[in-house]
């Protein structure tokens, strides 16, 4: 039976929202949170130029943790339009997305570079939410295994320390933001492997690290997805923009998990 590990709830927002939806999202949350604690840690992504307005008005209340969407593996200098791991955990962020499809799409981010962003963002006291999942191809031609264990052999930082320093996050390409989500077999066979990758690679770490599924992940879905045995929480794009629609996922894990 695969150990219980504390659900872990994170919202993508990608390259969407304003100054003003961003800080009345981040309220409205925060005082759900402080009425009725879900039974799982959230955690928001939104696009770099809200992040500190909205560290700020969270101060030293935690119950919502901050991500960044990305980050370079570079330390400060001349690396125009770039943004660090020093400068997320500066502002506040416990988090960061590597490795996301769009970004290895949009900026033809390899393994290798997702790698070094995530032993970076490690050494600045982040966790990075690692990023794998496989084209519509490869799952047609009965590949998508193999397609996500590359991608973990890849893209995993070394872990020295031996401690779940990182999430990772499985996510069909084919399912983000289409509305098609694999049957919960299939989800439930991906994590099954990356279960077993991970605790062939690390020992007993490897069944500390959260794994968490994410495409087209909705409130109707979220519960069924949740059960799955190695799904440790959900990485959530569209449905997270709307603070009601992502409490309510956040919510299921109370009908799942409740002690
Ligand atoms: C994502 O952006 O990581 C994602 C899963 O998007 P969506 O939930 O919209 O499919």
């Amino acid at each position: 039976m695969p150990k219980y590990l504390q659900p872990l709830i994170v919202g993508n927002w990608k390259m969407n929202g304003t100054k003003e939806t961003a800080v009345n999202w981040i309220n409205s949350i925060s005082h759900l949170v402080k009425q009725n604690t879900p039974n799982c840690n959230i955690v928001v992504a939104p696009p770099f130029p809200f992040i500190y307005a909205m560290s700020e008005l969270l101060g030293a209340s935690r119950g919502i943790q901050l991500s960044g969407q990305d980050c370079v593996a570079q330390d400060m200098g001349p690396h125009t339009g770039d943004v660090n791991a020093a400068m997320l955990a500066d502002v506040g962020c416990g988090y960061v997305i590597l490795g996301h499809s769009e970004r290895r799409a949009d900026h033809g981010e390899s393994g290798t570079i997702v790698k070094r962003k995530a032993e970076s963002a490690i050494a600045q006291g982040l966790t990075p939410i690692v990023c794998v999942g496989e084209t519509q191809n490869e799952r047609a031609c009965g590949e998508a295994i193999d397609a996500v264990r590359g991608q973990l052999t890849n893209s995993l930082p070394t872990l020295e320390a031996r401690s779940p320093s990182y999430v990772i996050a499985y996510e069909p390409i084919w399912a983000i933001g289409t509305g098609r989500v694999p049957d919960l077999e299939e989800i439930s066979e991906i994590h099954d492997c990356l279960r077993d990758f991970l605790c062939h690679q690390l020992g007993n770490t490897g069944a500390d690290i959260r794994l968490l599924y994410g495409g087209s992940v909705k409130v109707n879905n979220a519960e069924q997805i949740l059960r799955i045995p190695n799904v440790n929480g959900c990485l959530v794009g569209g449905a997270s923009l709307k603070f009601d629609e992502f409490w309510n996922i956040c919510k299921t894990c109370d009908n799942i998990f409740s002690a």
